[in-house]
């Protein structure tokens, strides 16, 4: 029988996202804003970001201890040189492979990723309205452009395409019957996700966190529907047309008591929770000749001790001076 690997709460280690690079070609307002992410920001060098022979080491040392499912993010995981050569190496191991982008380098690369075996998408898209989305991405990208690279993944079969939506105060609550209406009758679920406190330079207050209670208080007639899986963060909703939304209530009804995520930052520290403040490194002693035993242990040690429930002691917490950024930890 299968053993897994559990924290000091009974959490098992089943998820692993991977950050693939920290660096970006949008700048959103909340994830990464221009005026501390600019040219001069301190970025990772390329000899201190994993090579995909080091990620895919790292993934069959997870896999051996119940890791299922690997999402590459970042940053932008698009902006990683030919990212279809990993997803073809981590399509060997037995896991699903998703990835979530901000979707304007799809048309590009969404055909090599199918075909390497890439599962699942999750696209980024916070606006409708090209003047809002502007604001918020900050980056010169178009809605035109994001809707370009869905069509595209789904053309090569990556589909039914997940969209996620960072819901902020007096920027693009309006939007959100909008994306339902853009979306609705097709194959595509939108995920509405509570802004949240992340790393220490969005200035996040609590003010602007649209709350999941306002987000279902703006529809008539929601189905609540069944949790595809435990480790399924999204409380998921049929509207009365036929089709489904999702709300990530991180903030307001947060789960940690079914977090089995853990990430891997794009210069290979282990962090087992999104607004932890260290990492365990793996990339040294990766690179210093431990054996996959050694770094095995390293990892199990660490999850064991896991005791992170951030979002459910939030208010309690006041150590923000130190977190890390999600666009470095991965998203
Ligand atoms: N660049 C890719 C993208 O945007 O999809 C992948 C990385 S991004 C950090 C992953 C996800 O984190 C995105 O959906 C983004 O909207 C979300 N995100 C970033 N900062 C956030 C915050 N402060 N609160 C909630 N979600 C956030
Ligand atoms: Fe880039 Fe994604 Fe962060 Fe936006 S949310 S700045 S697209 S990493
Ligand atoms: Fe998981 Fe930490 Fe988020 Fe809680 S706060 S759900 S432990 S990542």
């Amino acid at each position: 029988m299968e053993s897994y690997l559990v924290d000091t709460l009974g959490r098992q280690l089943r998820d692993l996202r991977i950050s693939v690079t920290d660096r970006c070609n949008f700048r959103c307002t909340y994830c990464m804003p221009r005026e501390i992410f600019g040219s001069d920001f301190p970025y990772l060098e390329r000899n201190q970001i994993m090579s995909f022979d080091e990620i895919d080491r790292l993934v069959s040392i997870f896999v051996s201890l119940g890791v299922r499912k690997v999402r590459l993010t970042g940053g932008e995981p698009l902006l990683r040189r030919n990212l279809h050569e990993l997803v073809s190496m981590l399509a060997l191991r037995p896991v699903e492979i998703a990835m979530t982008t901000n979707g304007v380098l799809l048309p590009r690369y969404a055909p090599s990723l199918s075909a390497a075996g890439l599962d699942r998408i999750t696209v980024s898209l916070d606006a409708i309205d090209e003047a809002t989305f502007a604001s918020i991405t900050d980056s010169g990208h178009t809605v035109a452009a994001v809707m370009a690279g869905i069509e595209a993944a789904e053309s090569v079969g990556l589909g039914p395409i997940k969209i996620n939506t960072v819901v902020k105060r007096n920027s693009n609550e309006e939007e959100i019957l909008d994306l339902v209406e853009r979306f609705s009758n097709r194959d595509i679920a939108i995920r509405f996700i509570e802004y949240m406190d992340v790393g220490t330079t969005n200035g996040w207050s609590l003010d602007e966190v649209v709350s999941a209670e306002e987000i279902r208080d703006m529809f008539n007639d929601l189905q609540p529907l069944i949790p595809k899986n435990e480790s399924d963060v999204a409380k998921r909703y049929r509207l009365p047309n036929g089709s489904e939304i999702g709300l990530i209530t991180s903030v307001t009804e947060p789960f940690c008591g079914n977090c089995t995520r853990a990430r891997l930052s794009a210069d290979g520290r282990l962090f087992t929770c999104l607004f932890s403040n260290k990492g365990l490194d793996l990339l040294t002693p990766l690179r210093a000749g431990n054996s996959d035993q050694e770094i095995a242990s390293l990892i199990k040690s660490n999850w064991s001790h896991r005791e992170d429930r951030y979002s459910e002691i939030r208010s309690e917490s006041s150590d923000a001076m130190n977190r890390v950024e999600m666009s470095y930890i991965g998203g």
